[in-house]
């Protein structure tokens, strides 16, 4: 048995992070990967707790204390296996995963003060490392099918799904409008959170697997939904959650307002050389940014004006800090890198003045707790104040925007936009239309990578049953 009080002399660590000064210009992760030593250090402070809670706050219920255990032995590759088998991204979900609000928060060490196992890290490092060595997903007791499912979304939610079905022998054939996989992961999250060199590299384990991607092709405008109907035995919708949610105040068509995902977008595609002819290249270079909103956007938005050379990046959300929706470790990496924050503040209405924007925000106090228990910012009377800016990005978050195909088809939609397709029916996330089956924000709205790849697996479980393969 290995020292249970090692947690006593070995500090929580993350891994390196580089220097503010240094990441504030640079479009590259920020942490260093995890040495073999530091990973197994980290996996031994693990408690192997009885009821690991870990594990219940983890959305995809990773067998977390099985695989320290398995990356303490240096049983690199047993671990992999075993990681994959709840999470078909894991060294994404090791990397994007708010861990402070789910495993790590939930972890005993935590609770206890003592700083939590670094799970996130360990779980990136599992699968990099077995990648490097060689380790690949074993395919070889596989029996194949003559199924063959439509997925509509190269998002986490339909990589997931295509995962589970491949290695249960059904074929998998997913569509995209992007010429890239990855959903948001790709066209949304900047690479000093995820390089895109790790998208890439499960793209290709993904087609080794047997997996088909036909990317640039918009079911709806290039294929018709009829026709996946017709040629496949069932059809996954991961289609995602893209109508702007927006502020409803005067002032946010004014020019120099900039939609947050347009806006980082814009500046991925430009690092990936794929700006589409015509556009302009969105920089914030030398100019005072307002970005509006508290979420995982926002940070975003806020951390890539830094490293555009911004001259000042001030970031106004309407509740206060600790009762923001984006993950507390980004916030603090963005205070790191030098944004400020106003918290408490509610913008009202943006303002031309001369050659630059105003932003008025009136500040808040947090109310009682609504059925929820989240408390609504009131309104400070006689609050107002003015900040000046040359942009302001808006980052209210998203909701779904139902096809134009769904009626025709008998897929029901919720009162906010939402597929229906729910987890406990007969064949788990099938919709009302009994061959098509949907999972991640489209069904759950605006959410998390990893709940996005719970729900593809929970929907590829579905199919599997109702194509009588399970
Ligand atoms: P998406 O990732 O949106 O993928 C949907 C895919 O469907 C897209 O590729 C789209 O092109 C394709 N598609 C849609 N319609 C069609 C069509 N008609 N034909 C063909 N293809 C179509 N979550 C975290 O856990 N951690 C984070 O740090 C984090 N940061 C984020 C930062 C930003 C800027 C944003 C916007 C979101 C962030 N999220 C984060 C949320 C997370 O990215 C999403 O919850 C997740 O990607 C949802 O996965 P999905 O597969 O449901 O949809
Ligand atoms: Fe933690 Fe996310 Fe990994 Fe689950 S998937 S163990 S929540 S980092």
């Amino acid at each position: 048995m290995g020292d249970v009080f090692k947690f006593l002399n070995l500090p929580r660590d993350p891994g390196a992070k580089f220097e503010a000064e240094f990441r504030r210009s640079k479009f590259i992760e920020i942490y260093a990967p995890l040495p073999k030593s530091d990973a197994a250090d980290q996996a031994g402070r693990c408690l192997s707790c009885g009821n690991p809670y870990c594990e219940w706050e983890c959305p995809v219920h990773n067998y977390i204390p099985n695989w320290l255990k398995l990356v303490q032995e240096g049983k690199l590759f047993e671990a992999a296996e075993m990681s994959h088998k709840t999470n078909s991204l894991p060294e994404i979900c090791g990397r994007v995963c708010p861990q402070d609000r789910l495993c790590e928060g939930a972890c005993t060490l935590n609770q206890g003060g003592f700083g939590a196992v670094t799970i996130g890290s360990v779980e990136k490092y599992i699968t990099d490392e077995a990648f490097k060595q060689g380790w690949r997903p074993d395919m070889s007791q596989v029996v194949k099918t003559d199924k063959q499912v439509a997925i509509i979304g190269a998002g986490p939610a339909g990589l997931a799904a295509a995962d589970i079905l491949v290695r249960n022998g059904v074929k998998p054939v997913v569509f995209d409008r992007y010429e890239e996989i990855g959903g948001l992961l790709t066209f949304g999250i900047p690479e000093f959170k995820l390089e895109k060199e790790v998208i890439r590299t499960r793209r290709a384990i993904m087609e080794d697997m047997g997996v088909e991607f036909r990317l640039n092709t918009e079911i709806g405008r290039d294929v018709d939904f009829d026709t996946l109907l017709k040629d496949y035995d069932a059809v996954f919708m991961g289609m995602g959650a893209y109508q702007y949610l927006k502020g409803g105040f005067p002032g946010e068509n004014l020019p120099g307002v900039i939609e947050a995902l347009p806006f980082l977008v814009n500046n991925i595609r430009q690092r990936m050389d794929t700006l589409p002819e015509g556009e302009a290249h969105l920089s914030m270079a030398g100019k005072q940014v307002v970005v509006l909103g508290g979420g995982d956007t926002a940070m975003d938005c806020n951390r890539t004006s830094i490293r555009q050379g911004a001259a000042k990046v001030t970031c106004a959300y309407r509740r206060d800090e600790a009762n923001m929706p984006g993950s507390k470790r980004e916030v603090q990496n963005a205070k790191e890198e030098g944004v400020e924050f106003l918290w408490n503040r509610q913008p009202v209405e943006i303002v031309q003045r001369g050659s630059k924007l105003g932003v008025k925000l009136v500040t808040t106090q947090l109310g009682e707790p609504d059925a929820k228990g989240r408390r609504a910012p009131v309104v400070v009377a006689g609050s107002e104040e003015i900040i000046e800016c040359d942009h302001v990005i808006v980052a209210f978050g998203f909701q779904v925007q139902p096809e134009s195909w769904f009626a025709k088809h008998g897929i029901s939609t919720d009162e906010r936009g939402r597929t229906v397709a729910r987890e406990r029916q007969t064949y788990k996330h099938q919709t009302s239309n009994p061959k098509v089956f949907a999972g991640g924000d489209q069904v759950r709205g605006a959410d998390l990578v990893v709940r996005a790849v719970f729900e593809g697996r929970q929907a590829a479980e579905g199919m599997l049953a109702y194509l009588g393969v399970w």
